[in-house]
């Protein structure tokens, strides 16, 4: 059954002096419960591909079903709550707020929902005890080593219980038993909770622990 589907994607970047063909009719189905890699060189699209899988960049041209919804048949606010509910997002530097506790940083997403204060607290706990970081929830994210600060960034991807996950680059700041670590995690939420993971890295060994590679280059899809 398939989860993500690219209907011939291209992205055009204009400035006003220059056009980048950023995407180049790329076209790709990820089956629900796939744990997908994307490789390539500095500048040949994993981001922007990323970005519009994750419906926070619109294609110039083509299409992109989630979980067989057309998403360009839904308005601004739709596709808004339809993001919120369906996809968790991590990043290579976190993204954290550091003025807000760990706890509060991972309740983030669910405040874009009808839940109770109790309700989200009960989950963002949850969250961060499958993370293995259930005695850091008063800290503040500056009080955290690099491969901590990433896991509470798992924690508030997966504390909406989204189907799917993607990250970019969610290993690149972090040494490699640190990565290690943070990629046994999500091969944890891939294989237990059955979660379809779309995964951007430079590293060959991540890449080789996942289901499926694929190359870009320029642009296109060339594996
Ligand atoms: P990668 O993630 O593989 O490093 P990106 O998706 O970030 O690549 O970028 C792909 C191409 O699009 C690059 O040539 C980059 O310079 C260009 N690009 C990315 N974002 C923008 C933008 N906002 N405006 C103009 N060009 C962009
Ligand atoms: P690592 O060696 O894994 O990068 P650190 O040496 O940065 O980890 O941190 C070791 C432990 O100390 C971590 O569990 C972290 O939560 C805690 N810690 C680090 N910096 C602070 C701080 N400024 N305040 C409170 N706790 C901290």
């Amino acid at each position: 059954e398939v989860m993500i589907r690219l209907q011939n994607i291209n992205k055009v970047y204009r400035t006003d002096t220059v056009e980048t063909l950023a995407i180049n009719n790329i076209s790709l189905n990820i089956d629900k419960g796939e744990f997908l890699s994307i490789m390539g060189p500095s500048g040949c699209g994993k981001s922007t591909l990323l970005n519009i899988m994750g419906l926070l960049d619109n294609p110039t041209k083509g299409e992109v079903s989630i979980d067989k919804q057309d998403t360009t048949k839904l308005n601004d606010k739709k596709l808004a709550a339809f993001r919120n509910r369906k996809l968790g997002f991590i990043f290579q530097s976190y993204h954290l707020i550091n003025d807000l506790k760990v706890l509060d940083n991972v309740e983030l997403p669910l405040l874009y929902r009808n839940s109770t204060a109790k309700e989200r607290r009960q989950l963002a706990t949850e969250a961060l005890e499958k993370v293995g970081l259930s005695n850091r929830m008063k800290h503040f994210p500056t009080q955290l080593s690099g491969g901590q600060k990433q896991r509470v960034a798992i924690a508030r991807a997966i504390v909406g219980q989204p189907e799917i996950i993607l990250a970019d680059e969610p290993t690149g700041n972090l040494d490699s038993a640190m990565g290690n670590e943070i990629m046994e995690i999500l091969l944890q939420l891939n294989e237990r909770d059955g979660t379809t993971i779309v995964m951007v890295t430079h590293d060959e060994n991540m890449a080789r622990k996942t289901h499926r590679l694929v190359r870009l280059f320029d642009g296109s899809q060339v594996q």
